[in-house]
């Protein structure tokens, strides 16, 4: 059965398959669309992913944003640290 399409929010944070190249892999969503924007939270790097890539990559939800807001206030406090 393959899986249902996933259910992405701006401001979700996801666990992915294989860690980034810098030992992280927990990842933000930054911008939806076409392709999948998302930043690496352990060194701030910003990739773009198509959507189907970014799917099959992800292993698991870590928190559900509940759309811009959220991404807007995460970006925002991550500046201020
Ligand atoms: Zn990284």
């Amino acid at each position: 059965m393959p899986a249902p399409p996933l259910d992405i929010n701006l401001g979700d944070v996801v666990q992915m398959r294989k860690p980034h190249p810098c030992g992280g892999d927990t990842w933000r969503v930054v911008r939806l669309g076409a392709e999948i924007g998302i930043r690496c939270l352990t060194c701030d790097r910003k990739v773009l992913l198509p959507r189907s890539t970014f799917e099959r990559r992800v292993k698991r939800f870590v928190e559900h944003g509940i759309g811009n807001e959220t991404a807007e206030n995460a970006k925002n406090e991550k500046r201020k640290t």
